[in-house]
């Protein structure tokens, strides 16, 4: 299991995929859907079924390392789920900066 500050420099150099394919996440990973049901969650939430494709990090990893494999810090999604998570937060950051600027 990597410890805080070794996940924090795998992110500094760009190798959180080494995070990743660790034995320990995917240990936690399989944790993580057998608890949900392989099931993902948001589209649970709507009322239809979609197979966990993605085990997600709620609070990102680079934001908490510390919870890295903290099982209520994960959520199980389908890629769909997962794509718009990260792209609604992209666009909202992006939106951040425009304002900064005008
Ligand atoms: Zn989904
Ligand atoms: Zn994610």
């Amino acid at each position: 299991m990597y410890t805080i500050e070794q996940i924090r420099s795998l992110i500094q150099t760009g190798e959180e995929k080494d995070f990743y394919k660790s034995y320990a996440w995917q240990r936690t990973a399989a944790a993580a859907r057998k608890r949900q049901n392989n099931e993902c969650q948001r589209c649970k939430a709507k009322g239809f079924y979609n197979r966990c494709e993605i085990v997600h990090h709620i609070k990102p990893l680079k934001q908490r390392p510390d919870l890295a494999y903290d099982l209520d810090n994960l959520e199980c999604l389908c890629l769909d789920c997962h794509n718009e998570e990260h792209m609604g937060k992209a666009s909202e950051s992006s939106g951040y900066t425009n304002e900064e600027r005008w």
